[in-house]
């Protein structure tokens, strides 16, 4: 996904003291048309601006110690023209999982939706927004643009071995375009650990992703689109992408996914996929996941994210070895599945499981 940095007007800031309550604050601004006409240190500038927070403290148990967690939630222009948000309760609800994770008090989930909602909705009505392009439904919306909210915890000033008692909430806007822009489907495992049992790994906080950052990196630089991590204790079983949910379609036809545990985070596309699949009777297991069994029986691979969806995976190379799935082309079962959940995303699939909310403002 190309992420921009080009931060909204409308944030919301929210703090934790004895209970939580916070504000939606307009950054300065010009329309969108004067934005983009602005010359390209301008409106650099102006974006760094947005995306500076004075109030909040620059040493802190985040920026220290990685004590903050994060979401990643979408807004999807719709085909009758609104903007909806697809489950912004589970993003709020996991941020609030996560929050206690780390040992903090956890974010009114209430309160983190309407912030998700109320971004969105307030940057719409200013024009800061994406618009629905019926050029997308040629290509089933791989091409197709949305906005991306980030909700982030911060924490008080702090610089002693200590977790944050008072974190604030700090929720932001940015436009995405599509993830998919090249063919380069191919992924490589890495030996590098993503999480241990006992450890962070199901909750989605900034330090498990140090780790990912590196082995990411160091795949795209020897050509693949993605790393692949293993178990840290057998390195024998797929766990997941840099950060994404691995599933694999056996050639019998089954659906695996890897179990969720301590060490595997608890997708919200990955439990869409599932129902989505589950729906159209395909059989799907939640259980340990083999590299030797996605490499003898795999018959198509893809990864699950709030960024792309799901993304394909047409080979995996393991120690050298690389083995295609299928065809070596993006499976018919992923390319279904993506085209399904973009369809009931961007509003040209009747919504059945009620997944879509409208923004707010
Ligand atoms: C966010 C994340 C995912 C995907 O979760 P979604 O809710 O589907 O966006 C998968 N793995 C990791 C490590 C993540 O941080």
């Amino acid at each position: 996904m190309a992420f921009t940095l080009s931060i909204y007007p409308w944030v919301y800031v929210g703090k934790y003291d004895n209970n939580w309550s916070g504000d939606f604050i307009e950054q300065e601004h010009l329309s969108p048309e004067e934005e983009s006409a602005l010359p390209a240190d301008e409106l650099e500038a102006l974006h760094n601006r947005r995306n500076s927070f004075p109030d909040l403290p620059l040493v802190n148990y985040t920026s220290q110690y990685g004590l903050g967690c994060f979401e990643g939630v979408k807004a999807f222009p719709q085909k009758d023209g609104g903007l909806k948000v697809f489950r912004p309760g589970e993003n709020a609800a996991r941020m609030a999982r996560s929050m206690e994770g780390l040992g903090m008090p956890g974010v009114d989930t209430e309160l983190c939706e309407k912030a998700i909602l109320g971004t969105a909705g307030r940057n719409a009505e200013l024009g800061f927004t994406v618009k629905y392009d019926p050029e997308w439904e040629k290509d089933s919306f791989l091409s197709a643009g949305s906005i991306y909210i980030r909700p982030f915890s911060w924490s008080e000033p702090g610089i002693g071995i200590s977790l944050s008692k008072k974190p604030w909430l700090v929720v932001v806007n940015t436009a995405v375009s599509a993830y998919f822009s090249g063919d380069n489907f191919n992924a490589v495992t890495t030996d590098m650990i993503r999480a241990t049992p006992k450890g962070t790994g199901w909750i989605k906080c900034d330090a498990n992703y140090v780790i990912p950052c590196l082995a990411k990196n160091k795949a795209v630089q020897a050509g693949y689109m993605e790393a692949i991590f293993l178990d840290a204790e057998e390195h024998k079983y797929i766990e997941e992408g840099s950060s994404c949910n691995f599933f694999t379609l056996m050639k019998d036809g089954t659906l695996v996914t890897p179990e969720l545990g301590d060490t595997i985070l608890p997708g919200i596309t990955r439990k869409s996929i599932i129902t989505l699949a589950q729906d159209r009777g395909v059989k799907v297991e939640e259980r340990k996941l083999a590299l030797e069994e996605v490499l003898s029986e795999g018959a198509e691979s893809f990864v699950t994210g709030t960024a792309a969806g799901i993304t394909p995976i047409t080979s995996l190379t393991h120690e050298g070895n690389k083995v295609s799935f299928g065809k070596g082309t993006p499976g018919e079962l992923s390319m279904s599945l993506l085209k399904e959940l973009k369809g009931i995303q961007y509003g040209v699939l009747e919504d059945r499981f009620n997944w879509m909310v409208s923004v707010e403002s």
